[in-house]
């Protein structure tokens, strides 16, 4: 009976100390971690890099901040296992500090937060609740029913940038279409269009889609896996992974300054 005690109680004690570990290099102000490279006080109290620079003194001792690095302290870092930071999400992943935000950044308990382009709103949420908040809050986007529709982006001549938006859903899924124009410079203007699913990565990766524009003779495809509302399209965007055109030929697909984009999504 007191070995069937011990067994737990060993187990209880080596994640306890694990956790302890990790929790001697918490930020005293943010309670983030402290991670390389650690500098500490002339007391050697430690405070993260992010709140460093604002900071005059030690938050600790009111001490000077100095300029000293905490060689073996850095040292432990590099053993230590921590928490991931949506941990209190249900993540129970435990990472090197050199691995920490490779994984948060794609982390599925990372909170998503809202799809629509333009940073206006500020809605962060778990996936099972995006739709609940479109569908109250962005209440004005329409939404299309089959795997074959067009897009149509009225007044494509309005000054400035636009963002054009539209829900087409399909295979059970909802994605959310996004047409942006961009001012480059002095009147060059640019549009991006791309699809991304309201869903997981992983979910995304089983689809595809296409975006066609359709002229007298001519013909402008574009074929990619849609993003995840997960990682947002802006990134595709700055690095134009996405169909990009300017505004000569959009002139060239545009009826009246309205552009019609066929949207194809097909499961792969
Ligand atoms: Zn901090
Ligand atoms: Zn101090
Ligand atoms: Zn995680
Ligand atoms: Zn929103």
């Amino acid at each position: 009976m007191s070995r069937q005690q011990q067994t737990p109680t060993a187990a209880v004690s080596s994640t306890t100390s694990t956790t302890d570990l990790a929790s001697l290099f918490e930020c005293p102000v943010c309670f983030d971690y402290v991670l390389p490279p650690i500098l500490q006080c002339q007391s050697g109290h430690l405070v993260c890099s992010t709140c460093r620079p604002k900071l005059t003194c030690c938050p600790t001792c009111r001490g000077a901040l100095g300029n000293i690095r905490n060689l073996a302290m850095e040292k432990v870092a590099s053993t230590v296992m921590f928490p991931c930071k949506y941990s209190s999400s249900g993540c129970a992943a435990t990472l090197l500090h050199t691995e920490k935000s490779e994984h948060e950044e794609t982390c599925e308990f990372r909170p998503y937060v809202c799809p629509c382009p333009g940073a206006s709103c500020k809605w962060q949420g778990s996936l099972d609740q995006v739709m609940t908040h479109l569908m109250h809050t962005h209440k004005s986007i329409t939404t299309l029913q089959g795997e074959d529709i067009v897009f149509l982006a009225t007044d494509i001549n309005l000054p400035g940038a636009v963002d054009w938006v539209m829900m087409q859903s399909c295979f059970g899924q909802h994605f959310m279409l996004v047409l942006e124009k961009q001012e480059k410079y002095d009147g060059h203007q640019q549009f991006f269009a791309i699809v991304q699913l309201i869903g997981s990565r992983k979910q995304a990766e089983n689809f595809a889609y296409r975006l066609e524009l359709n002229g007298h003779r001519r013909r402008l495809t574009w074929e990619a896996t849609p993003r995840s509302i997960h990682e947002g399209v802006q990134s595709a965007i700055l690095n134009s992974d996405c169909l990009v055109f300017d505004t000569s030929i959009a002139q060239l697909f545009a009826d009246n300054g309205n552009l019609g984009i066929n949207v194809t999504i097909s499961m792969c």
